[in-house]
């Protein structure tokens, strides 16, 4: 069997988003995904969206995962959309807490990802196959690295059957964290979340707000570039590219990649990872 890969989409707010979705999908279909996953607005917000894109990408034959977060939900609601999802085709999940822009007030019938991926199975069985979220470097709002990987046990134990992580640029952190999970017994297949470096500004802010963090060589390189995309391209791809290596050397499960709704960069990337 080749190398798993997986590629995630976030629904476009237009219709010509929409259209360059579609091209975009199709070009990295060429790669023979897994599946792709189309990310879920907290609170709602995208629902409709991500099902039409997950509908979509269905519809073109590929497997396809929703993204679910719970924050403000209320059980008769998540029923309904787990039935809508069923009724659809899809087997598959990317179960999450996720987060309310501040202003919303929390309300709803879940606290965490763990309470939604134990309702899932509660409700639905065997139905999904439910993914959720890893950090090894973090969740940004836990109370301790300890407490974070507990956490994470906990959404194991609700039942998840396999995890992506969020993005990182240092490989020692990820097998830290899976060195972590063996202690705790727990060997469920936990897939990097990787990001292609396209650009610098709107990496560091995104970094800085999800705790991801930007090694120093990295940034320094990157800001020294100023607004030199060409090289920023160039070095990112390096960058990125050896780091896959490296993580597919030691062993990891699959690679999932944050397209962010482009396909040059990832498809550059398999190209040279030989996927
Ligand atoms: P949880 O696992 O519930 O953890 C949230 C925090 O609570 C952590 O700090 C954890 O340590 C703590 N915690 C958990 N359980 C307990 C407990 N029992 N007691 C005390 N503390 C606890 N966001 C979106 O809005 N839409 C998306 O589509 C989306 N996709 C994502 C995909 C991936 C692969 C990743 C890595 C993240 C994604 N996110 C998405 C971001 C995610 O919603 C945020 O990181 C959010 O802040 C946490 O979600 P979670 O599911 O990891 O939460």
């Amino acid at each position: 069997m080749s190398f798993p890969i997986s590629f995630e989409f976030f629904p476009p707010k237009t219709p010509e988003g929409a259209e360059k979705l579609r091209v975009v999908r199709q070009q990295l279909y060429a790669r023979q995904p897994q599946f792709c996953s189309v990310t879920y607005g907290a609170g709602g917000s995208t629902q409709q969206g991500t099902f039409s894109v997950v509908r979509s990408i269905l519809q073109e034959g590929v497997e396809a995962a929703s993204h679910f977060s719970c924050i403000g939900a209320t059980k008769e609601s998540v029923r309904e959309q787990l039935a809508q999802l069923q009724a659809m085709g899809v087997k598959r999940l990317v179960a999450l807490r996720g987060d309310l822009p501040s202003g919303y007030g929390l309300g709803g019938e879940f606290q965490y990802a763990s309470d939604l991926v134990a309702f899932i199975r509660e409700s639905t069985g065997d139905a999904f196959h439910i993914e959720v979220a890893a950090y090894p470097e973090v969740h940004p709002q836990a109370r301790t690295p300890e407490a974070d990987l507990q956490a994470f046990a906990t959404k194991v134990r609700a039942g998840a059957d396999s995890a992506i992580t969020q993005y990182f640029f240092n490989p020692d952190s990820y097998f830290r964290f899976k060195d972590d999970l063996q202690k705790l017994g727990i060997d469920t297949p936990v897939i990097p979340g990787i990001m292609p470096i396209t650009g610098s500004t709107q990496l560091m802010r995104f970094s800085d707000a999800c705790g991801a963090e930007i090694p120093r060589w990295i940034r320094l390189r990157l800001q020294a570039y100023g607004d030199d995309a060409a090289s920023i391209r160039a070095f990112g791809l390096d960058v990125v590219t050896q780091m896959c290596e490296e993580l597919r050397r030691r062993g990891v499960p699959g690679l999932h990649f944050y397209t962010m709704n482009q396909s040059a960069a990832t498809l550059a990337i398999c190209e040279r990872l030989g996927l």
